[in-house]
């Protein structure tokens, strides 16, 4: 064959035999694309040795990437391009297919300027929280490159920053540079990647040497290791071995029906102060002086400090009385602040609140997000304190938990398959549990979904195709079951395998009212549901179906868009007078 046709050939073949992007289902592609926003914020992972030492060097860290087999698939860039069938940036990256099946886009955005992580300050969180206000509906999940010194403290502060969080937000960096030979840059990138395309732990999360923690239970403990990090008081989000192991049960949702949003006004009269034997009165006092707000008090053991110190007590109790919040942290690296100890004790009679087992990292951030709100009272303020805003303190369940693995139904299965040992009963568990929860959702039974959440089910699991009860619930246009659904941590980004979300059921079988429910939480559709949605729109315009345009625009879908012929809607029902009239009429939501 002469090599014009085989061209020719090679090029039909490839429209005959589509490469998984390709292949569509129900106007939705099987190989799930999504998108990560990568935010560099510098750190040693982009860092280039210069005479003064390691410092970022800024726009080299997306032209190296793209040189990397695993971090960049050059040939499935090229042909997507070549075939238009991705929106890729000429910025854009890709992973290498993954093993779930997914195609992971990403791209990089850099701040400026990049920063040695020794550097930063509140106001750079503001940066970053921004950032991903902005980019928040167009990416799927977030990747942060930081520098390792303060990541502890970013994570934990964008932890509060970032309200009714609903996406997986991940922060890394490295121990050694990216651009050299021998680095943990390119693991941990892979990994973040991974973990933020292809699962919504809707967390501040940090990923180091193959796991993933809360972002606000680290703390950076070694400054040799890649090993770097530590989460003394909560086990990993997630291991990644040969497998990732998500930890279900320990992940943090919001439980709530509000819109993201970030929260940029930090107080940044806060500080720590470490008690040490001998620390003097006068630097008590110095520390404690006006502006300061709010302390952290680093203590003794389970948060003890001298109570043969009337002088020093004096000085706490005095601060406390012109409302300077103080928040008791232990210096120890694992266990909390208890009233075990009439040490601990004295310091709550003079007003210093307990702050459980917090890290001094999360306890500081806390303090600066909590004192940043001029519409809460202190007394508010001390309560907020208290409580578990986003999993930064152990909260001990009142109570025994039945859970599933005790519930004689899941017992029966088990001795019914010869099972014993305990993974193989939490995989009966994790296998039938989506599938039962997605069976209430159908019948609308909120008894057995409730059931299922007190025996320590995952209401945000898929089923099978990836499809979970809130998928289902929305599918019924059961507003209680939705609701129920939301309030009880249900991601309303969840993608079943052919990339479809609740809203995008919710759109197609035409329930408005959960359809607005979802969009209030944040719902909105992805970029490879849009795909298209004009010819979806001309088609409903065409056979004057307005229930089903009035669906989509419910769903924030703006009705202008063309079909695979460049019409509108609008040209395409020029004769429809009622559709004529609310296509033109209807703001777009
Ligand atoms: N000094 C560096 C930083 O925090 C250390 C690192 O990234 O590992 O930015």
């Amino acid at each position: 064959m002469a090599e014009p046709e085989r061209a020719v050939l090679s090029r039909l073949l490839s429209f005959t035999q589509p490469s998984p992007a390709l292949e569509t289902v129900g106007g939705c592609q099987t190989v799930a694309e999504v998108r990560v926003l990568v935010v560099n914020t510098g750190g040693t992972i982009g860092m280039i040795p210069r005479s003064e030492g390691l410092a970022p060097e800024a726009n080299k860290l997306a032209g190296a990437l793209a040189k990397i087999p695993i971090l960049h698939d050059v040939a499935y860039a090229k042909e997507t391009k070549l075939y238009s069938r991705l929106a890729l940036g000429d910025d854009s990256l890709v992973l290498p297919l993954s093993k779930e099946n997914k195609r992971i886009i990403y791209t990089i955005t850099e701040l400026s300027p990049l920063l040695d992580s020794a550097n930063m300050s509140p106001a750079d969180w503001g940066k970053i929280a921004k950032c991903l206000e902005a980019n928040y509906e167009k990416h799927d999940g977030f990747v942060i490159l930081h520098g390792t010194d303060t990541m502890a403290y970013t994570a934990s502060a964008l932890s509060f920053m970032c309200e009714n969080l609903g996406k997986t937000i991940v922060l890394t960096g490295s121990q050694v540079p990216i651009y050299e030979l021998r680095n943990d840059g390119r693991s941990n990138l892979l990994g973040s990647l991974l973990i933020a395309g292809q699962f919504v732990i809707p967390e501040v999360c940090l990923y180091f040497y193959n796991k993933l923690y809360r972002g606000n239970r680290v703390t950076k403990v070694d400054a040799e290791s890649f090993n770097a990090f530590s989460s003394p008081n909560l086990p990993p989000l997630a291991n990644a071995e040969v497998d990732f192991t998500i930890n279900w049960e320990t992940v943090w949702r919001s439980n709530t029906t509000k819109k993201f949003e970030v929260h940029t006004n930090m107080n940044s009269n806060v500080g720590i102060l470490r008690i040490f034997p001998g620390i003097t009165t006068a630097a008590v006092k110095a520390f404690l002086q006006s502006p300061m707000e709010g302390v952290v008090l680093e203590t003794y053991g389970s948060g003890n400090a001298p109570n043969n110190r009337p002088d020093l007590l004096e000085e706490l109790k005095k601060a406390t009385d012109r409302d300077v919040v103080i928040l008791n942290c232990t210096q120890c690296l694992r266990g909390a602040v208890s009233l075990v100890y009439a040490t601990g004790k004295t310091l709550l009679d003079v007003g210093v609140i307990p702050g459980a087992d917090m890290t001094p990292e999360a306890a500081l951030a806390k303090l600066s997000y909590v004192l940043g709100k001029p519409q809460l009272n202190l007394a508010e303020k001390r309560k907020m304190l208290n409580e578990n805003l986003r999993g930064e303190i152990t909260v001990i369940p009142i109570g025994t938990r039945i859970t599933l693995r005790d519930s004689k139904f899941i017992q029966g299965i088990a001795k019914y398959l010869y099972i014993s040992c305990k993974e193989e009963l939490e995989a009966v568990r994790d296998a039938l549990t989506p599938a039962l929860a997605c069976t209430a959702a159908k019948t609308g039974d909120l008894d057995a979904l409730k059931a299922l959440q007190n025996m320590g089910a995952n209401l945000s699991s898929g089923d099978y195709d990836g499809r979970t009860p809130l998928h289902v619930a929305s599918c019924e246009g059961n507003l209680e079951l939705v609701t129920y659904l939301l309030e009880s941590g249900a991601t309303v980004y969840a993608k079943d395998r052919f990339g479809a979300t609740p809203l995008m059921n919710a759109i197609k079988f035409r329930h408005p009212d959960v359809i607005s429910l979802l969009r209030k939480t944040g719902a909105h559709l992805s970029s490879q549901e849009l795909v298209n949605v004009g010819t979806e729109l001309c088609s409903l315009a065409f056979k004057g179906d307005i229930d089903g345009l009035r669906a989509w625009h419910l769903g924030g879908v703006d009705l202008n868009q063309q079909g695979y012929d460049g019409k509108s809607p609008l040209q395409v029902v020029m004769h429809h007078v009622d559709i004529y009239d609310m296509l033109l009429l209807e703001p777009n939501t």
